[in-house]
């Protein structure tokens, strides 16, 4: 039976709406109930905190169709999930019927319509209201770099490379990599001209959304999408590169569920871009990088997409490098807690969870982690004690002798 506006699931017809929406999922898990799922969730690995499971997360739906709970007890809880992706894999229900049926255990999804709903109710978590009301304000997210964040701002990370704006193919830049770590957009685009690749940059550049949605704020996340579609038109774009897992996400799952049919843009993503241009022989990689690498699977990659043979082939190709490599599955429950707002709510957890992370790499006796995540790239590198923590385009710049673009 689903929840009525009177039956104590909240004030309106909207926690209707969603228990109506996520009850069958809720009691796939329920009734289950095996908690497989627990022990590769990285935030769980550091609170142990039981209202912070994925179980947990579907067994309140539950309460909740039955009036014992109202999304005003439960919308804390919820802060505590980096949308990772780990527990739908780990999960039996999807290990077990996935490759028959194509079932795939839907907690991340779960995660964003719980904050949606808390946020339609009026219940904001502080932090995470501030950053989207920024992210409104200055068009990109408010990330602390050398770089003041705004539009003014937005493509000073280009300076010198003579970058066209528009054309067929665009190269869009996510706002860490904008403000911050300049030296991955710099290394993404010599790489696309050292291979004869030909982009532009947009005409004015947002934030993808994508953060906002994550955090619950779905209508201002389908305005910053508005925008970047209107853009990409404008100027004739046709296919969008992107080097950030985060924007690959956003452009390939939320941006077709807000346009339909009318988005019909190709979307790439740089490390399969990377690893094909290697293999054709369009980039030719020839310096040796006399470093001993490990490779941190990106949660966005790895987990929610399935891309973990990319960045492996393009760490192959490089000479002299030594790769320790942690096969993919082991990596299920690695995470740098750099994801789904996270490092905003909970900056301790994403330390920690990035401490963790780092310290599996140096029990591997090597001096470099090598992430395909800008959004990782800072808190692993606050937590890199002996290790260097560089993006995998920094690492292919430098075989390619194109160390001018960092
Ligand atoms: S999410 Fe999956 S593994 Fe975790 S308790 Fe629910 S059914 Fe079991
Ligand atoms: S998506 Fe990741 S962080 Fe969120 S509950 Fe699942 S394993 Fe934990």
């Amino acid at each position: 039976m689903a929840a009525g506006p009177d039956d104590g699931t909240g004030d309106d017809g909207a926690s209707a709406a969603f228990v109506e929406e996520w009850r069958n999922a809720a009691y796939n898990c329920y009734s289950s109930g095996h908690k497989f799922c627990r022990e590769v969730c990285p935030v769980m690995q550091v609170t142990r905190n039981e209202v912070h499971t994925p179980t947990a997360f579907h067994a309140n739906v539950v309460a909740m169709e039955k009036g014992l709970l109202s999304i005003e007890d439960v919308a804390r809880d919820y802060v505590h999930c980096t949308q990772c992706g780990a527990c739908e894999l780990r999960c039996p229900n999807t290990l077990y019927t996935g490759d028959f049926y194509r079932f795939r255990t839907r907690t991340v999804q779960l995660v964003k319509a719980v904050r949606a709903l808390a946020v339609d109710s009026g219940i904001h978590q502080p932090g995470w209201q501030r950053w989207v009301e920024e992210t409104d304000r200055q068009k990109s997210e408010p990330v602390l770099g050398d770089v003041p964040v705004s539009q003014e701002h937005v493509r000073d990370w280009a300076a010198g490379l003579d970058l066209p704006v528009g054309g067929e193919t665009i190269l869009f830049c996510d706002c860490e990599g904008a403000f911050h770590r300049t030296s991955v957009p710099r290394a993404a685009a010599r790489i696309l001209q050292a291979a004869g690749v030909e982009f532009g940059l947009m005409r004015e550049q947002w934030c993808c959304g994508g953060p906002a949605a994550e955090m619950g704020y779905s209508e201002r996340a389908r305005e910053f999408a508005r925008h970047n579609v209107d853009d990409w038109r404008a100027v004739g774009a046709k296919r969008i590169i992107v080097f950030d897992p985060h924007d690959y996400i956003t452009f390939t799952e939320d941006y077709p569920s807000y346009f339909g049919d009318e988005y019909d843009f190709e979307i790439v993503l740089f490390v399969e871009l990377l690893a094909e241009l290697i293999r054709d022989g369009r980039l030719a990689l020839t310096r040796p990088v006399e470093r001993a690498v490990t490779y941190h699977d990106a949660c966005r990659l790895n987990k929610r997409k399935g891309i973990h043979a990319a960045p492996r082939e393009v760490l192959r190709a490089i000479p002299g490098l030594t790769f320790k490599d942690v096969d993919h599955v082991t990596q299920w429950s690695y995470c740098s807690g750099a994801g789904g707002g996270l490092p905003i709510e909970r900056p301790d957890l994403t330390a920690e969870i990035s401490r963790r992370r780092v310290e599996r790499a140096a029990a591997l006796d090597v001096d470099t982690l090598v992430s395909a995540c800008v959004w990782s790239e800072r808190p692993l590198t606050e937590q890199r004690g002996a290790l260097e923590v560089m993006d995998l385009l920094e690492i292919v710049a430098l075989a390619a002798g194109l160390e001018d673009a960092t």
